[in-house]
């Protein structure tokens, strides 16, 4: 079974701000505020989106892509 979070903890990478966001599941976010230091981040290069590049976990699209990527049909875990 694949399961979608659509809770990511992003981290600043310029002050350290540590906040749990929603993320939109079938949409990317391009910019982020940081609430502690209000620097705009953006994705690294290669990532699609500020959870891919900052978060805990990627956005839901990227984790649906990468379940099914994975997926080797063994019966799941
Ligand atoms: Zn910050």
């Amino acid at each position: 079974m694949s399961v979608i979070v659509l809770e990511s903890i992003l981290t600043c990478p310029v002050c350290g701000h540590v906040k749990t966001e929603h993320m939109p599941q079938d949409a990317c976010q391009w910019f982020y505020e940081c609430e502690g230091c209000h620097t705009v981040l953006r994705p690294r290069p290669g990532d699609c989106c500020v959870f891919c590049s900052y978060g805990s976990v990627p956005c839901p699209p990227v984790q649906a892509q990468r379940q099914a990527r994975d997926c080797g049909c063994t019966g799941g875990d």
